[in-house]
């Protein structure tokens, strides 16, 4: 006989591709969200957004969020309009990363129904947007920080505790610890798993033994190439010697605080000259800000640079463009000059603006370095498109466009792999989530051969029961 409630969890976002993270997991009638992604990309992708959900709001609990960024986070504000007032579990550096991306999502939203209204093209009369920047201020209110490592019971039988894993400040593995048939039964999400060595922020954690675990696989498919470092100093040395342009599209929390520290130790060693870095992201300015403060999260050679010259997240001869006139002055300066500018796949932002000022020139350097999904325009960019749409024009594609996957925040096959030898033991069934279906399956296949574990991939809105 078995009083146990049956337990489940259902991939309802990034199973079958990167955006939308969302895992419900149900404990008899209680349910909890392990992240609340928005989906991004192609058209297919977005409109899910706009279909409901199948949660029972009158069933859920907790929300559980592994960071911040927006494919994990940027559902929250959705749920919460549609009636959720429950506690919502985070790291400290999460929440204070959440405090501006949320309403800067939820301005986003706004905006564009805005734009649609303004300019017809939408068949909603009138457009509304997907939320408000008041329901992503409610959001906040439900935030409860919870520290690495520091247990936390998020609903009746059921306690969480993250784990770090280096991908951006704050982010986490989410580990849950359940009773089934009076036996203590664990469930590991990896969240966005980081990289090992990179500056700024502590390695991945070796990961805690678990029944079930979820992978990332977006990198699971590719092995990152060593000398991003060499890469981009070459690239920067190339721009002082012409005197033109290098804008790099850079996501504004994690990549552009990597980039910024990576020039200033260049500069520091006389590997390159100084020149002009622009930083032109409200969000990306802010969010170096949090980076800085949240000392618990910095390595060992960030604390000790930090404690003898204040924080090294800045360059020589930074450039802070707050007002959208400083952004736009930017227009008229003549190189040499480095932009740094969101969003990193220009789905949106300031880069918009610079992109077409700059891309129909030759001289200018066009640097992508993070992970460029479907549909977007940073994936056209990289694949060699040669006019973008932007801002309601065709925009000619003359820069010259460089990638460097080097610098992206994400662990690659063989890290992933390093992590996953962390176990003590196999975890029962792994699931392979967060990747497209090459990545993913490519991945699944690697861990059936080289580690025999039982592994399958995620499949989007399956349901499997845990026993
Ligand atoms: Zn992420």
């Amino acid at each position: 006989m078995t009083n146990s409630p049956p337990v489940s969890l259902q991939f309802l976002g990034a199973a079958g591709g990167v955006t939308g993270s969302k895992y419900l997991f149900s404990y008899g009638d209680d349910q909890l969200l392990i992240d609340c992604g928005l989906f991004q990309g192609l058209k297919e992708l977005r409109q899910r957004n706009w279909t409901a959900v199948p949660v029972d709001l009158a069933r859920l609990r907790a929300v559980v969020l592994t960071h911040a960024h927006i494919d994990h986070s940027g559902y929250l504000p959705r749920i919460v309009a549609q009636g959720y007032q429950g506690p919502v579990f985070a790291t400290p550096g999460t929440c204070d990363l959440l405090k501006v991306m949320l309403p800067d999502a939820a301005h986003l939203q706004e905006e564009e129904a805005r734009y649609a209204n303004r300019n017809e093209y939408s068949k909603h009369k009138p457009a509304l947007p997907l939320y408000t920047v008041h329901d992503a201020e409610r959001s906040l209110q439900l935030l409860r920080p919870v520290r690495n490592a520091e247990p936390v019971e998020v609903m009746p039988n059921v306690s969480l505790n993250f784990g770090r894993v280096g991908h951006i400040l704050g982010a986490g593995s989410a580990r849950l610890l359940f009773k089934i048939d009076a036996q203590q039964k664990n469930l590991l999400d990896s969240g966005d798993l980081g990289r090992y060595g990179r500056p700024i922020l502590k390695d991945p954690e070796p990961a805690p033994n678990t029944d079930w675990l979820l992978i990332e696989s977006t990198y699971g498919n590719r092995v990152h190439p060593k000398d991003s470092e060499n890469g981009l100093r070459e690239i920067i040395k190339e721009v002082a010697a012409r005197r033109s342009c290098l804008i790099v599209q850079a996501f504004a929390v994690g990549r552009t605080q990597e980039l910024i520290y990576v020039i200033r130790k260049m500069e520091d060693a006389g590997e390159i000259p100084t020149i002009p870095v622009h930083i032109d992201s409200p969000m990306a300015i802010e969010a170096t800000e949090i980076y800085c403060r949240h000392t618990e999260e910095h390595d060992f050679e960030m604390a000790q640079l930090s404690s003898h010259e204040g924080c090294p997240i800045r360059s020589r001869h930074m450039v802070i463009d707050r007002t959208p006139e400083q952004s736009k002055a930017v227009n008229d300066v003549k190189g040499p000059i480095i932009i740094i500018s969101a969003s990193g796949m220009a789905t949106g932002g300031r880069v918009l603006h610079h992109l077409k000022q700059r891309l129909p020139d030759p001289e200018t350097t066009v640097l992508l370095v993070g992970y460029q999904a479907e549909g977007t325009r940073g994936r056209s960019l990289q694949d060699g498109a040669k006019e973008l749409k932007m801002l309601g024009e065709i925009v000619a594609v003359r820069a010259r466009v460089k990638v460097l996957d080097g610098f992206s925040a994400h662990a690659d096959q063989d890290e992933i792999l390093r992590w996953l030898g962390t176990f003590k033991k196999p975890p029962r069934m792994t699931y392979v989530v967060h990747g497209e279906p090459a990545a993913a399956s490519t991945l699944a296949e690697v861990i059936r051969d080289r580690l025999s574990w039982n592994v399958e991939v995620a499949k989007y809105q399956q349901k499997i029961a845990l026993q």
